[in-house]
């Protein structure tokens, strides 16, 4: 007897194989770009609801503990969806977009520590999905933002990876040195651009800054500045490891500006360092306390170096 014939109302959950309603929580997913779990849950609550209303619609759409419930034919509610209905609603998407290369990835946002989602592109560097969005005018101005949080803005003394609106508004048009090294090409002869690059307006440039702040890809902190957001994080990182570091076979040439974290692994540009600055361990603050959490003061080494942790030394913007 199949499920439309079925005179027994079967319970609705997110448990249940890829169907329409995965298929409607994924378009809600992509017109928001990035959200946390608690503003996917009443998302994930009205397409349940839907979907339940669709298969029997006399029948109540039993949420979860229906014999508590006042009304067992109320809808669904943000309240009624756990965090394993969420991961599993998202396993079953991801199973499903996997041979597209794309991917619902989560990353904790590393100042609200909250966890943020977000719809990925998992084969292509994400600077050229970029360029649908964007001119290459943008493009190379919004390479020239990202050189100065992780190159100029993040030097052995100062990690600050981010930059002032008013800096970023200077990089409007490149610098006569970029614009000397785009006629000669880089050293490894990868750009020789026939036409130079003449930047773009100020105007312009805070467009580019409001359309990468919409999309989630950077945020700008109440002091003014603009730093990757999570979705920045989670799409660039390959990016970024590949263009600002260097891990030469010598070990003396050895350049590592963007790090992960001593605790959980992932990108960190914002968190806490070793207390020996020549020490590369950093960490979110989140994983620091975790880390140190119990530990006698004289028991915090360094799991690198042994630098004993003299309390948390914050870096990052404002660090
Ligand atoms: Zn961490
Ligand atoms: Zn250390």
């Amino acid at each position: 007897m199949s499920r439309e014939e079925s005179p027994i109302v079967r319970p609705v959950s997110p448990d249940e194989g890829y169907n329409w309603m995965h298929r409607a929580f994924l378009q809600a997913f992509m017109t928001h770009n990035v959200m946390t779990a608690d503003e996917m849950k009443p998302i994930l609550a009205h397409v349940i609801t839907a979907h339940s209303m669709s298969l029997s619609p006399h029948a109540p759409p039993s949420p979860p503990d229906t014999s508590t419930l006042p009304d067992p034919d109320r809808p669904w509610t943000a309240g009624d969806i756990t965090q394993p209905q969420i991961t599993n609603t998202l396993q079953l998407i991801n199973a499903q977009i996997e041979p597209y290369d794309f991917e619902i990835r989560s990353i904790r946002n590393q100042q609200t520590k909250l966890t943020t989602y977000a719809f990925v592109n998992k084969t292509s560097d994400s600077l050229t999905q970029l360029a649908t969005k964007f001119s290459p005018s943008e493009i190379a101005y919004i390479r020239r933002v990202l050189d100065h949080m992780f190159e100029v803005n993040n030097t052995h003394t100062r990690e600050v990876m981010a930059v002032k609106h008013t800096v970023a508004s200077q990089l409007a048009r490149p610098s006569r040195r970029s614009r000397q090294s785009q006629i000669n090409g880089d050293a490894d002869g990868e750009t020789s651009q026939a036409t130079v690059d003449a930047g773009i307006s100020i105007q312009e440039a805070d467009a580019v800054l409001d359309t990468l702040v919409a999309q989630s890809f950077f945020q700008k902190s109440r002091a003014g500045y603009y730093a990757l957001a999570p979705r920045g994080l989670m799409e660039l990182t390959p990016y970024l490891k590949e263009t600002y570091n260097d891990d030469d076979d010598d070990p003396d040439d050895v350049i590592i500006r963007i790090r992960d974290c001593e605790g959980c692994r992932e990108i960190v540009t914002y968190g806490v360092r070793c207390n020996n600055r020549d020490c590369g361990v950093r960490w979110h603050d989140a994983c620091a306390n975790s880390y140190y959490r119990g530990r006698a003061r004289d028991q915090r080494g360094c799991p690198k170096c042994g630098t004993v942790c003299e309390g948390m030394c914050m870096w990052g913007e404002g660090g």
